[in-house]
């Protein structure tokens, strides 16, 4: 199959190909007829497998068959980054076309709140935006989204754990009831099919091979203590010839004294985290989309929607507690049909979340052998586990996590 075969309007299919697109990938060949046809969609796929395209050239082919000026497209993304990065494709896809579009987020200065105004004022085609900042729009009376023909929820599982469910609710409130609306998700627990009942009409469901890496994924893990850790991630950066390298670790401030050691080791490295401005995030970014910035640290708020080429190497400097994640983060490698890298580090503690992760892609991962430096490095104590995190199961204040252990199972009463 081709582009050709959509029968797109033709400056929209100029800007296909000249993205580089030739062929639909997966996701496309099976979304965009349903949604060409009208139908409300419900669409499980994760980042890297062409979603974000799936949605937008149908959306765009409508808007520029429609020659309209107004705002007819609503997309909403749980983050800035994604949020800019759909904005970006936007912008691409459209360059024949003459569709226009606005990013609206948060967390920017108020150059980029009048920047965002102005484009709302005029009439953009295309919204993409966070549902938080959308709503301060709301409610200041300029948006008009009566012409709203198309609602597009990316990423719902996520913006749900963000707790946007009432801020979505409350902007979809705001549109017209006849409209197309299409949901995609990277996961589907019963929250997102709960929002998918009241929000779709009678909706076709899509599902894209859900929780496998892509295919072009070296997968490997090092089965190590903690001290062994940063040592061997020392050398994985400064030996092994990777160009592009993401590590991340489960909390920020193992991202924030990784960094330290890492620069100490004269690795020209960048910690991505919340404690960041927005604009230090959008520069760290962008230094390492222009691959000036050879390694990036981060939390998991990293691992999911980031759009960036030719990254060859993942680590996670900790197992990920839920084994989903463990795609995502790996999932920012080998995208589009290259291939990357997935390195992870595995102590005595994260064997049980190791089993999870290797049940849920349904294959084991190959154990590599550590370099023969780092075998005799001493295991720390036990109460030194300073970039291990928490051990499983314990919360940072020392407290039995409930979730994780649950209640006590009260004693059977005594046989009679
Ligand atoms: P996404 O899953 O939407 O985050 O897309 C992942 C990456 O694949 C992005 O960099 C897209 O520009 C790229 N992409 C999307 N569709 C195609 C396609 N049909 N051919 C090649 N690359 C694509």
């Amino acid at each position: 199959m081709t582009f050709q075969d959509f029968n797109f309007n033709e400056q929209l299919l100029e800007g296909v190909l000249s993205m580089g697109y030739t062929t639909p990938t997966p996701i496309q060949e099976m979304t965009i007829p349903v949604i060409m046809n009208g139908d409300d969609l419900i669409a499980c796929a994760q980042t890297g497998t062409g979603k974000t395209a799936s949605y937008l050239l149908p959306v765009m082919n409508y808007i520029a068959n429609s020659h309209n000026h107004h705002t007819t497209a609503l997309v909403l993304a749980p983050t800035r980054e994604l949020a800019q990065q759909i904005d970006q494709q936007v912008e691409g896809l459209a360059y024949f076309t003459g569709i226009s579009s606005q990013a609206v987020f948060g967390g920017g200065d108020g150059m980029a709140y009048e920047q965002q105004r102005r484009g709302i004022q005029n009439n953009v085609n295309i919204i993409i935006a966070t549902p938080g900042r959308l709503i301060a729009h709301l409610t200041s009376g300029i948006l008009k989204f009566d012409k709203i023909t198309h609602l597009i929820l990316d990423e719902a599982d996520r913006m749900l754990d963000m707790g946007f469910s009432d801020d979505i609710m409350r902007i979809i409130g705001y549109l017209p009831k006849k409209r197309q609306t299409l949901l995609f998700s990277a996961t589907m627990p019963g929250r997102i099919r709960t929002l998918a009942k009241a929000i779709l009409n009678d909706p076709q469901q899509v599902n894209i091979a859900i929780s496998q890496p892509a295919a072009g994924i070296d997968q490997q893990i090092y089965r190590l203590h903690d001290g062994q850790k940063t040592p061997l991630l020392k050398s994985l950066l400064k030996d092994g010839g990777y160009l592009s390298s993401i590590i991340f670790a489960s909390r920020k401030e193992i991202v924030k004294s990784l960094y330290k050691e890492l620069k100490g080791a004269h690795i020209n490295v960048a910690a991505f985290h919340s404690d960041l401005q927005q604009t230090e995030r959008e520069e760290i970014l962008l230094r390492f989309k222009n691959k000036q910035l050879p390694v990036i640290i981060g939390t998991d708020a990293l691992s999911r929607g980031i759009d960036v080429e030719g990254i060859d190497l993942v680590v996670n400097y900790d197992v990920p507690g839920d084994p989903e994640d463990y795609v995502h983060r790996i999932g920012r490698t080998a995208r589009a049909a290259t291939t990357g890298t997935a390195i992870t580090f595995v102590n005595d503690r994260d064997l049980k979340r190791l089993k999870s992760i290797e049940q849920l892609i349904d294959k084991p991962i190959t154990q590599k052998e550590l370099p023969e430096a780092l075998k005799g490095i001493e295991a720390p104590p036990k109460e030194e586990r300073s970039h291990g995190g928490p051990a499983s199961g314990q919360r940072r204040d020392g407290q039995r996590n409930p979730k994780r252990f649950g209640k006590k199972k009260p004693p059977r009463p005594a046989a009679n």
